[in-house]
């Protein structure tokens, strides 16, 4: 289902005109349409049927409050990177007894607000941080649940700096050292081992991948059950991708399907399947809406300047990602030309789009698909630039999520040299 259709010549967000939206809240303005991300959530529920599982959405995808309230009002898990992000999950409503928490720098402070806060399960990256964190539960006088981490050494073909899961990676521990780090973890006083868990990447396009690193998983569950390690959970982390071009990933009814199907022959059945998608639950239920400052005929390109920059939208400079530019408005248009779609950033990484057949004039609004994950999330105030506004739509009702910050605002925590 896609909330994001033209009506009438009009790109519209469920039953709200994005025109409408952008004269009203300004822009730069994300936009995120609350069905589509319900829609999403339960296909991936759904696909489980009666199988025990867990939905642990990645918050770092989009940490939005409203965001985060939507999903644990469906009864959703969350997977977090930081303390802050613990925060935000408590705030929005979510359940910190669902919560996994992941991240190869956790912080003694970070490490004792999980406990204090009765986090399901702590994604143990290294040996330093399983010992570390025996010391703080001993400490707080609590026992700390974990999983490991492993680094399962596959290769998700995707870009590099969305690659966790290779040796060369810094994330999770060797598949190698597992067993002897797991009979660490048995002898230590205030470690519960919980279960085994794994993320190779992101923006994954194809099954493969998953699969193998699901084979690896389960030879290890096997090998720690002959040892007398028992574990209950199996964490598959996220990475399901989505298509912002012409990429065809897995639906996430056949994602889940593949998965349980090789869980099914295992010896594992019985395990709880926890996965973390991020990118897929909320990518492609946001936009990001822009509006043309001026219109540059060169010699050899024509660019159109718009009010959202690079940190506005990090994804093309950092990921050279390419995502589809459309106009709010195909009324009244005249001819097109093409245009790097550009912002008002002293960068030349400053672009959302190149090359793009566009009819265009100064105060058009165009919009940036699929930029609900790794959007608002990731922005800056680079150039002292405001953080871009956020809106979620629910069906004709639209609600600010995220208003407009001040300039004071913006300055209130610096201060200047006395006397
Ligand atoms: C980022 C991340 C995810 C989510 O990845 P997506 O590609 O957005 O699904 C899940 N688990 C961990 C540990 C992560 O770091």
């Amino acid at each position: 289902m896609n909330s994001f259709v033209y009506r009438d010549g009009y790109l519209f967000a469920e039953e709200v005109s994005l025109a409408t939206i952008a004269d009203r809240f300004g822009t730069p303005c994300y936009v995120y349409s609350r069905s589509m991300i319900e829609d999403r959530w339960h296909a991936f529920d759904e696909a489980f049927g009666a199988r025990d599982h867990r939905l642990c959405y990645s918050v770092k995808a989009n940490s939005n409050l409203a965001v985060l309230n939507v999903l644990s009002r469906l009864g959703s898990g969350f997977g977090i990177v930081s303390g802050g992000e613990l925060e935000r999950v408590l705030r929005a409503g979510g359940d910190a007894s669902r919560v996994v928490f992941s991240g190869v720098g956790k912080s003694d402070a970070e490490m004792r607000q999980g406990l204090q806060a009765g986090i399901d399960c702590f994604n143990i990256e290294s040996a330093d941080e399983l010992s570390r964190l025996n010391d703080i539960a001993a400490d707080t006088g609590v026992q700390a649940p974990i999983a490991l981490r492993i680094n399962p050494d596959i290769d998700p073909n995707t870009h590099p700096y969305i690659s966790t899961g290779l040796k060369q990676n810094k994330f999770g521990i060797p598949i190698e050292i597992a067993g002897d780090l797991y009979a660490r973890a048995q002898s230590m006083p205030n470690i519960t081992i919980n279960g085994v868990a794994c993320h190779i990447g992101s923006q994954l396009t194809e099954m493969a991948p998953f699969v193998d690193t699901l084979d690896r998983l389960l030879m290890l569950v096997d090998a720690l059950r002959g040892n007398g390690v028992e574990l209950k959970n199996l964490d598959l982390g996220g990475g399901l991708g989505i298509p912002y071009r012409d990429e065809q990933p897995p639906t996430p009814q056949d994602y889940v399907a593949t998965l349980m199907d090789k869980l099914d022959k295992s010896s594992s059945k019985e395990l709880r399947i926890i996965i973390e998608p991020g990118r897929a639950l909320v990518g492609e239920a946001g936009l990001l809406l822009t509006r043309v400052e001026y219109v540059k005929h060169g010699e050899i390109k024509n660019f159109a300047v718009m009010d959202a920059g690079v940190n506005d939208f990090i994804r093309p400079a950092l990921y050279d990602a390419w995502h589809e530019i459309l106009p709010v408005s195909k009324r009244g248009k005249g001819a097109t030309h093409t245009y790097d779609v550009v912002g008002p950033v002293c960068e030349s990484s400053d672009f959302l789009g190149r090359e793009r057949e566009l009819s265009v004039a100064k105060g058009d609004v165009l919009a940036i698909k699929c930029a609900g994950a790794y959007g608002a999330c990731m922005t800056s105030r680079y150039n002292t630039r405001p953080l871009a506004v956020e809106v979620m739509v629910d069906k004709d009702k639209t609600h600010l999520i995220r208003r407009r910050e001040t300039i004071d605002e913006m300055l209130a925590t610096e201060s200047i040299l006395p006397g």
